[in-house]
């Protein structure tokens, strides 16, 4: 054996851990907890919980019944279901079955095509505010980070990304966007399609397109087009928990990210969600119910002289007028879980649009800390002055992130 070789592997590897040790990839509900996890040890009864983007509703009843009948079946590995769940998104959106990769939940893939298709020569091109997730796997592959800010409709500022780096390896295009909710045109992303640098990749998350009426993308990935599309069950569909999603792109890009993970799929998951895509009236009822409830929430933010970020979603930016992390402990004081804050904008909140009874205690918990001075939300040496701080409930190996 070259010892030297086997030294410098050693150390590449040791070296690899420390970071991964340092630098977990975090998720959404990750990021929920760990700003959480500064005030609270669990929710208090009762708590509003609109910091993760959940869908209140949870699975339909079809897929719950589906899930207490497979119930006893749960010790098999049953394989079957997956390809009944291919076979069933294929023949409703059109799509070769080589075209679909199912996972547990579409975090698997983002990070998997970060971590595949970003490296130390090729950065990752991502938006800003921008869903995180990316940021973390690319950081993993020791790729450079270029964020472009929203252009100032909040979609993607397409050009500028196309133009931010000629070594991109991933484009990311979070459309509608997590945090602000916006969309970006289809033309827009033709346009990136046509335009990206040389070898680079459009990874278009799609995990909010049924809240909207947003041109999807998978028509670009059927025309064999450089571009990967996430799904995933976890919003629409209120499935975050059962764990369901797909990357939908050609056969050889798929390739591509598969030797960065696989596992055995939650057979719970995979049933609700074949079982959730056969109600045909699932996505245009629980749109409407979301679509009500936010230009509720909107129309009496507007009476109230509050500022925010018209959304297509179920979560929005809103001004809190002073450092969004103080109003977050606040809220929390008064049982109000909100969302969190973006650097780029360090006075705005992210708000998941909850059940309408949620969404009026979240009114009245927002003028009564709006109403307050700005120094009452400011946070105490020991957080907030209700509730506990719970520092010891970070996961394991999650960093503080202020
Ligand atoms: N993409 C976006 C934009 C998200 O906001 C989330 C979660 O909130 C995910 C992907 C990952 O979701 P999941 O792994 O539950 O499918």
């Amino acid at each position: 054996m070259n010892t030297n070789l086997s030294r410098r592997s050693f150390f590449g590897l040791a070296a690899a851990a420390t970071a991964a040790a340092a630098m977990p990839i975090l998720t959404e509900p990750e990021l929920a907890r760990a700003q959480r996890a500064r005030i609270i040890r669990e929710f208090p009864p009762g708590a509003v919980r609109i910091d993760a983007n959940e869908n209140p509703l949870g699975p339909c009843s079809g897929a719950c019944a589906v899930m207490s009948s497979l119930l006893p079946e749960g010790g098999r590995y049953d394989d079957d279901l997956t390809v009944r769940l291919i076979r069933t998104f294929s023949a409703m959106e059109g799509l070769k079955p080589e075209y679909i990769r199912v996972y547990a939940g579409s975090s698997e893939p983002l990070h998997y095509t970060a971590l595949a298709l970003t490296s130390k020569e090729r950065s990752l091109v991502i938006a800003d505010p921008s869903y995180e997730a990316p940021m973390y796997a690319a950081k993993y592959s020791g790729a450079n980070i270029v964020k472009v800010p929203l252009a100032q409709d909040y979609s993607h500022d397409v050009k500028a990304m196309v133009a931010a780096d000629p070594n991109a390896g991933v484009l990311y295009i979070c459309n509608p966007n997590n945090p602000t909710g916006t969309v970006t045109s289809r033309s827009d992303i033709e346009y990136a399609l046509e335009n990206k640098p040389k070898g680079s990749i459009l990874l278009v998350d799609e995990a909010y397109i049924h809240f909207t009426d947003a041109t999807p993308s998978l028509d670009l990935v059927k025309a064999d087009k450089d571009l990967i599309v996430l799904r995933t069950f976890s919003k629409i569909y209120g499935m975050a928990g059962l764990r369901c999603g797909m990357a939908i792109a050609r056969p050889d890009l798929l390739a591509k990210i598969q030797p960065y993970g696989t596992n055995f799929l939650p057979i719970l998951g995979i049933a609700a969600a074949t079982s959730s895509l056969q109600v045909p009236e699932l996505v245009p009822e629980r749109r409407k119910i979301n679509t009500d409830i936010r230009n509720e929430t909107f129309s009496w933010l507007t009476a109230n002289n509050y500022k925010f970020i018209p959304s297509q979603t179920n979560c929005f930016m809103l001004d809190a007028g002073r450092p969004g992390k103080n109003v977050v402990e606040a809220m929390a004081a008064k049982n109000v879980f909100i969302g969190r804050t973006w650097p780029i904008w360090p006075n705005y909140v992210r708000i998941t649009v909850g059940t309408r009874s949620e969404m009026a205690t979240f009114q009245q918990a927002w003028k009564e800390v709006m109403n307050a001075p700005a120094s009452a939300s400011e946070p105490t040496r020991h957080g907030s002055p209700t509730l506990a701080l719970g520092t010891r409930d970070l996961p394991p190996g999650m960093q503080r992130l202020s």
